[in-house]
């Protein structure tokens, strides 16, 4: 059971920092909290660690629903461009990094759609849709007007071919559903990037990514050693995921996976490789 609420907030561009400091001058959350946070990727979540967004409160069990989100970017945004400018940083946005814009309650609320008509207003430099969600096709016409205005690429997570976990709750979106909103996006025009984030055991990585190939213009691949906020992956250890990984394939919670992993994808996507921040960051070799 999710307790859901209506919030005002009085801030919705929130200056980076930390990881994504490389990647974007700005986040910004459409929600506080996320209902995907009872599945899989739920398990190893690094925001469920970050107390001033729980406040204390069980991961996947809240949700704030950010009513005035559109009004405040609208508000806020030639301030945050200005400051991004002075900092010598284009006005980057990444939506979201702490919850997914596209949770089954947008199709109700419509907060991500309201932030994305605002942007039309207002567009940033560039802006990354970072989603697990096919319902970002309900915004596909925004996406698409959008990308006329700005840098716009979509990253949907999909972490691995597997649909399951042993022993781990299912994925909340299924993958199959996933690889057929990159094919849709893409034939929107739409730059669509696939981030196997974070990496998780592949049944057949040859023809995983083979699929990524023909759905979207490149892939990004970030292990959970590196990419969680800590240089050893500690954040995850202390999570579940970890040892459902190793049942699965012990190789797979060691780095050298990764690197395994990318360079199958470079073989199969020359050119349109991304790993860890820097491919966050757009950089695809
Ligand atoms: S969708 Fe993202 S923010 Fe939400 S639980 Fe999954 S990993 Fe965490």
């Amino acid at each position: 059971m999710i307790e859901t609420k209506s919030v005002s907030i009085s801030q919705i561009l929130v200056r980076s920092s930390g990881y994504l400091k490389q990647i974007c001058s700005h986040s910004l959350q459409p929600y506080r909290g996320c209902s995907f946070g009872n599945s899989l990727c739920g398990v190893g979540c690094y925001v469920q660690h970050n107390w001033f967004v729980t406040r204390g409160r069980t991961w996947g069990r809240f949700l704030e629903i950010r009513q005035n989100a559109a009004e405040i970017y609208l508000k806020t945004c030639r301030t945050e461009r200005n400051w991004a400018y002075r900092s010598d940083i284009p006005f980057a946005i990444f939506c979201s990094s702490a919850t997914d814009p596209f949770l089954p309650q947008e199709r109700s609320c419509g907060i991500t759609r309201s932030v994305l008509e605002a942007m039309k207003q207002q567009p940033p430099d560039s802006l990354i849709v970072q989603t697990r969600s096919p319902l970002v096709l309900s915004a596909a016409d925004l996406l698409e007007e959008l990308s006329q205005r700005c840098q716009l690429r979509v990253h949907m997570t999909i972490e691995t071919d597997r649909e399951q976990l042993p022993g781990l709750p299912p994925f909340a979106t299924s993958v199959s559903a996933r690889i057929n909103a990159c094919q849709e996006l893409k034939k929107r025009g739409i730059k669509t990037i696939v981030t196997v984030s974070p990496l998780l055991p592949i049944l057949n990585p040859q023809a995983f990514l083979q699929q990524i190939a023909e759905v979207a213009d490149g892939v990004v691949i970030d292990h959970f050693i590196e990419g969680d906020g800590t240089p050893d992956g500690s954040r995850t250890r202390k999570t579940a995921l970890p040892e459902a990984m190793w049942e699965v394939e012990p190789d797979s919670i060691t780095i050298n996976y990764r690197d395994r992993i990318v360079g199958i994808a470079r073989t199969v996507l020359p050119g349109r490789v991304g790993v860890g921040q820097t491919g966050f960051a757009g950089l695809l070799e």
